[in-house]
């Protein structure tokens, strides 16, 4: 039974990504910058159909007349009892049309909103969803949510912006949300970009969304004041590469068809693992050198730039080399990984 299902998936997988003209292993441009790709804000919010029922939402987080023209993803999945989205975007303008472009694919209405990463550019616009959705988060990125309300209501004055939803459920390690007869398997894999990093597979399309835990062809900001787990990140890419799922969606980046996808996750994976390599010999070098001289390490000559709680594994030279003098100005080669992090003090990817 379960091998006449997984066949069936990947028959509707297959099918689904033809319909919407996505040819499996046509030539893409490898490459997360919009322009790069001859396309313009007109062409955004794009919907890629999945599989039956399943749709990513590409959106431009930002303009295309800046040099951070990715894009911004959510999930759509349509059940026939209510729709789940996962992911959402940074401002209600944005979450409005997202809500809008859900309402052309079903009359379905929204029932939960799954928050796999806790970044502005993901929660920024959920007071733009209808009344009634339940949101769902991991501990770490409720109470992240909860310190933003209460800072908020602490500086006075008019708000930027309505209030975040605090997510009324929780989801610590694993849980399956079950929808009008479809499994929605709710994970937590491991810290990565956020520490309240969740994925959600569905096993029946055999779809693995991965959120801010992979970057298609963006290399994301991990020091200067934000919080990521590299080494756990690595970790946590693994984990989930182990479940040999037919399709890993990225949050940043686009939406390619899955044999790209599936092969950036592997090169995006080794890019985390290859700026460690340097960082981890240095470490080796600092905790040798004060071996000799009978001396323990300050954590801070092993933590360059990294606010969380692991040892960090780039310095601020190795940043600024790998971003270069232009930032992500560098990054229009096809077959380039880009950094977001020239970016960090502007945007949290
Ligand atoms: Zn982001």
């Amino acid at each position: 039974m379960r091998f006449t299902v997984r066949r069936r998936a990947t028959f509707v997988l297959v099918a689904g990504l033809l319909s919407v003209g996505i040819a499996v292993g046509a030539q893409v441009v490898r490459t997360a910058d919009a322009t790069v790709r001859g396309l313009t804000e007109r062409d955004f919010p794009r919907v890629k159909k999945l599989a039956e029922n399943v749709y990513a939402y590409e959106e431009l987080g930002n303009p295309i007349t800046t040099n951070l023209a990715f894009t911004t993803n959510s999930l759509i999945i349509v059940t026939r009892d209510g729709v789940v989205v996962v992911d959402g975007q940074g401002s209600e303008a944005q979450t409005k049309r997202l809500v809008d472009e859900i309402a052309k694919i079903t009359p379905q209405p929204i029932k939960y909103m799954i928050i796999g990463a806790d970044h502005v550019d993901h929660i920024g616009g959920n007071a733009a969803f209808p009344g009634g959705v339940t949101f769902i988060a991991h501990p770490t990125s409720k109470a992240v949510i909860e310190r933003m309300a209460s800072a908020a209501a602490g500086r006075g004055g008019a708000p930027a912006r309505r209030p975040i939803p605090i997510p009324q459920e929780t989801v610590a390690d694993k849980r399956t949300l079950t929808l009008g007869g479809t499994d929605i398997q709710i994970m937590f894999l491991g810290r990565a970009h956020t520490g309240g990093d969740l994925e959600v597979y569905l096993p029946r399309e055999n779809i693995m969304w991965m959120s801010e835990v992979f970057f298609n062809r963006l290399y994301p900001s991990v020091g200067g004041g934000f919080t990521a787990f590299p080494t756990e990140w690595i970790e946590t890419i693994k984990k989930a590469e182990a479940m040999k799922a037919g399709l890993y969606v990225p949050n940043h980046g686009f939406v390619d068809n899955p044999q790209v996808l599936n092969e950036e996750i592997v090169n995006f994976r080794r890019a985390l693992e290859n700026r460690q390599l340097p960082a981890r010999a240095r470490e080796r070098r600092v905790r040798g050198q004060a071996a000799a001289r009978g001396r323990r390490v300050a954590r801070s000559r092993l933590s360059i730039g990294q606010s969380g709680r692991v040892p960090v594994l780039v310095s601020r030279r190795q940043q600024h080399a790998r971003r270069g003098p232009k930032g992500l100005r560098r990054r229009g080669r096809p077959g380039t990984i880009v950094t977001e992090s020239a970016h960090a003090s502007r945007v949290r990817d």
